[in-house]
């Protein structure tokens, strides 16, 4: 493989949203093919999956448990060394702008009322409000909370795993042989407001190196306790198979904790998940 891109659309995704990963990878390889950048190829991706409105990112981010909150966490990074990672951001449309933004200033993690005149300074639009998807979603919640069912509010919640997941994700290599990731998210249903999970935390959700670049989905508590992205990577520096790696990390998880993964190295790309995922692959030759 010379280049190539994967982005997926969370654990729990519906299948028949691959269209719109299908597109989002389609974008990112038109950068690709001309010989442009990983990093640049991994945020187009997900810019256009946070625009898409499906998927719980960017415009179709889901709400907090006051039910009126929108929060999100994204990450970039690449094998060069360009880290940035942006947390529980609000009136942001697209969060992964605001990581790209990051990477021009001395910084890699930024937060609360700091992030809000960044993304100003740099013109970056504001979120739209919450999508009908996102209310009807919220909708559930409250009925879940009202009914004072805590297996359907916590981590483990039986029967709402659609509602946990959704964070979007891609990972890349460029033809000069660099590896990137770029991941997004509006969290993990129910959250309070400031919660934030692995997709904004190096190792955890995220990570690229020499070797390759990894994007990780699922409930992200359990994915920082486990420093999955980390552990895959650490698994392929050690000469183990990748889809070996991967499938590993994935069957270390208890059955009712939603869990994704999708990776690249030079030789292989692998899309692994415990739950319904909806994703894409488009190799360059
Ligand atoms: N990992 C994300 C979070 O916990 C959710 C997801 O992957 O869908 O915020």
């Amino acid at each position: 493989m010379n280049a190539g891109i994967l982005v997926h659309g969370g654990v729990g995704s519906l299948e028949e949203w691959r269209d719109g990963c299908l597109y989002a990878c389609g974008k990112g390889a038109s950068i690709l093919k001309k010989g442009g950048p990983a990093l640049e190829a991994v945020i187009e991706a997900v810019r256009t999956l946070e625009d898409d409105g499906r998927f719980n990112a960017g415009t179709g981010s889901i709400l907090r448990i006051d039910g009126k909150t929108i929060e999100m966490d994204a990450s970039v990074m690449d094998s060069s060394g360009r880290l940035a990672m942006v947390m529980a951001v609000r009136d942001v449309k697209n969060p992964i702008l605001l990581a790209q933004a990051l990477l021009s200033t001395p910084h890699v993690a930024i937060a609360g009322e700091g992030a809000g005149k960044l993304a100003e300074k740099f013109g970056l639009e504001p979120h739209p409000g919450p999508s009908e998807h996102a209310l009807k979603q919220y909708e559930r919640i409250k009925k879940a909370l009202l009914n004072k069912r805590p297996e359907e509010i916590n981590p483990l919640w039986k029967g709402f795993e659609h509602l946990l997941c959704d964070t979007v994700g891609a990972v890349a290599m460029d033809r000069d042989g660099v590896f990137a990731v770029a991941s997004s998210t509006g969290g993990a249903s129910a959250m309070l407001v400031g919660r934030v999970g692995d997709t904004p935390i190096i190792g955890a959700g995220f990570y690229a190196g020499k070797l390759g670049a990894i994007a990780v989905t699922g409930i992200g508590e359990e994915i920082i306790k486990r420093s999955v992205a980390r552990t895959v990577y650490d698994r392929i520096e050690r000469g183990i198979d990748l889809e070996r790696a991967v499938k590993d990390i994935i069957y270390s998880f208890p059955q009712d904790i939603p869990i994704g993964i999708i990776a690249i190295t030079k030789d292989s790309a692998v899309a692994l998940s415990n739950r319904k995922m909806a994703w894409a692959e488009l190799t360059i030759t």
